[in-house]
């Protein structure tokens, strides 16, 4: 079976195949991760990655798009766009907004429930 949405891949963010992971269009976040992300999305301070690798919080509209959505930015009700907080982890090429960690959040969290 091929997954295009990467599933069967290792963590995009630390390389490690270690399950529960949440796939993306690039390849898959691993709960560890997904754990060290919202912690960057809530007080914008680094935090490492399970290997060791730095995860940052990135604001710049011109920085590169979430992985896992395609967006950089936010359009609000008035047609108005703002930069969407994404955390990126430079050593890997690999980036996340604060959206898509939520939602990863409560698939995890679904997921764990079972
Ligand atoms: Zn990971
Ligand atoms: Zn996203």
């Amino acid at each position: 079976m091929t997954a295009s949405n990467g599933a069967g891949r290792p963590c995009r963010f630390c390389g490690r195949s270690r399950d529960p992971r949440v796939p993306g269009r690039a390849g898959p976040i691993c709960l560890d991760c997904v754990r060290a992300g919202l912690r960057v999305v809530r007080d914008g301070a680094d935090r490492e990655t399970p290997a060791g690798d730095v995860l940052a919080a990135v604001t710049s509209p011109l920085a590169a798009v979430c992985d896992f959505c395609g967006l950089r930015e936010r359009r609000t009700f008035l047609g108005l766009r703002r930069p969407l907080l994404r955390v990126d982890c430079a050593a890997r090429d690999a980036v996340i907004c604060a959206d898509c960690l939520d939602h990863a959040g409560d698939v995890l969290n679904v997921a764990l429930r079972r």
